[in-house]
């Protein structure tokens, strides 16, 4: 195990959930851990002929339940540690949403702005050459992640299948729709999101009309429910990139707002192009100051790390619906729950991609393709019912929704570990 502090502030979650289930002592310990982490260096050819070489990293943290499964990053910052806690939490996702896998994660450090196109390609093909021996279709499944997409995992599947010598179209989910991709899946992370507020939000009485929204990210999962939630009736008072966002009291025009971020690509150049701000009155504002607005809603769709103890004190939403990974550190938690901040965790929140990506690998194996209706409407339901779980956890145990959603997730990943067999068992006791 490494010593990173993100994984040690993930593990912290596995701790607490502990206390509240009763798992064997074997499973607990195995959980600890992760199963297999591979490290390597990539070489690229850059186009001006010069070699650079890309540190990289694929982490199966758990295949108990099935095979590791979990996306690939791109990001200057990618580290072991990262990884590996991203692998920790697709492996509580997959067992909180009762998916066949286990979970897993990739990234390479490198920042693909600075790439052309056919360096990300080379970049994308040498990630697969070095660790085509721990993934597969029956072993580790890719996905999409932060700045990667489907293109990099058409790239990525057809390099296995050349390593393969046969065509393997479930290495990896989140394809293009011409080389085996599911319906749907492109919008899945921010419609599955949609779902859960949708489901819990009027437990506490809250409803679409009064109640105003803050998005942190305006990536395929931020600018996804973004929209569904403009559509539904909400008010969406600020937006952001890594740029910076934009803010207007009054409610702002998204499609209007996504229309520019797609022509423009960032948000900074629309701050107060004549256009937008003609719209409204929208002004600047900073992702700090986005993230202590006083929102009914705040989203944070970007990064992880982004509420700490530094400022959980400042935050005044009263609802934090996690679309990204790990935006909220287990330090804050406890600020946030004292005060009366409710926090729908990541694990659920987000786990309409990797439930897409599980019907992708489905239809793949079966060669046989849904129409969007019918990914919608499974996603909804598989969603809806883990979320009604987890508040019904929460309610009978008197356990915030995150604790809920780790117990519950533990329970099947507890369940699965011990029919492998126990000490118990060995001893004669059972
Ligand atoms: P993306 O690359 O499409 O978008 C990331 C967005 O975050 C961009 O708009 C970028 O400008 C913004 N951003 C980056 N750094 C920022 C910063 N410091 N402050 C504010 N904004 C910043 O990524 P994505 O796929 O939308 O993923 C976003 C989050 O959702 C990640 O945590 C990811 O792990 C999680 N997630 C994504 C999926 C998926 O299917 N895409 C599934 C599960 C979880």
């Amino acid at each position: 195990m490494i010593a990173g502090t993100l994984f040690n502030d993930a593990s912290r979650r596995l701790e607490n959930a502990l206390r509240h289930l009763d798992i064997s002592a074997d499973a607990a310990e195995r959980l600890k851990f992760p199963k297999t982490s591979l490290s390597v260096s990539i070489p690229v050819r850059m186009d001006d002929g010069s070699l650079r070489m890309f540190p990289g990293y694929r982490v199966r943290y758990d295949d108990t339940r099935g095979p590791g499964k979990g996306g690939v990053r791109y990001h200057p910052k990618v580290t072991l540690d990262e990884v590996q806690s991203l692998a920790f939490w697709m492996t509580f996702k997959c067992a909180l949403l009762n998916l066949p896998f286990g979970g897993a994660k990739g990234g390479v450090a490198v920042n693909p702005k600075e790439l052309s196109r056919a360096e990300l390609e080379r970049l994308s093909r040498g990630y697969v050459e070095a660790v085509a021996d721990v993934i597969g279709p029956d072993v580790d499944i890719l996905a999409p992640d932060v700045y990667t997409n489907e293109i990099i995992m058409g790239w990525m599947t057809d390099q296995y299948s050349l390593i393969q010598r046969r065509l393997s179209l479930g290495v990896a989910t989140g394809k293009p729709l011409a080389l085996g991709g599911s319906a749907g899946r492109d919008r899945a992370t921010g419609t599955g999101a949609f779902y859960i507020l949708e489901a819990l939000l009027p437990k506490f009485d809250q409803f679409p009309a009064q109640t105003t929204v803050a998005i942190q990210g305006l990536g395929n999962a931020g600018a996804v429910i973004a929209e569904l939630l403009y559509q539904a009736g909400y008010k969406i008072t600020a937006l952001s990139d890594s740029q910076g966002g934009v803010y207007n009291p009054n409610g702002l025009d998204v499609p209007e707002i996504l229309r520019y971020k797609r022509q423009r690509r960032s948000l900074s150049q629309i701050y107060c192009s004549e256009t937008v701000c003609g719209l409204g009155e929208n002004s600047p504002i900073s992702n700090a100051d986005l993230l202590a607005l006083k929102v009914d809603v705040l989203i944070p769709a970007a990064l992880e790390n982004q509420i700490t103890e530094a400022n959980a004190q400042q935050i005044q939403a009263k609802y934090i619906l996690e679309v990204a990974n790990g935006p909220v550190t287990s330090g804050a938690d406890g600020i946030l729950v004292q005060k009366g901040i409710c926090v729908f965790p990541d694990i659920l929140v987000n786990a309409g991609g990797v439930t897409v990506s599980y019907f992708e690998w489905v239809q793949n194996r079966s060669g046989l393709y849904w129409e969007p209706e019918e990914v919608n409407r499974q996603l909804q339901a598989k969603m809806v019912k883990e979320a009604l779980t987890v508040w019904r956890l929460s309610q009978d145990l008197n356990l915030d929704l995150r604790t809920a959603a780790y117990v519950q997730a533990l329970k099947r990943l507890g369940g699965a570990l011990d029919a492998k067999g126990t000490r118990d068992y060995y001893q004669g006791s059972v």
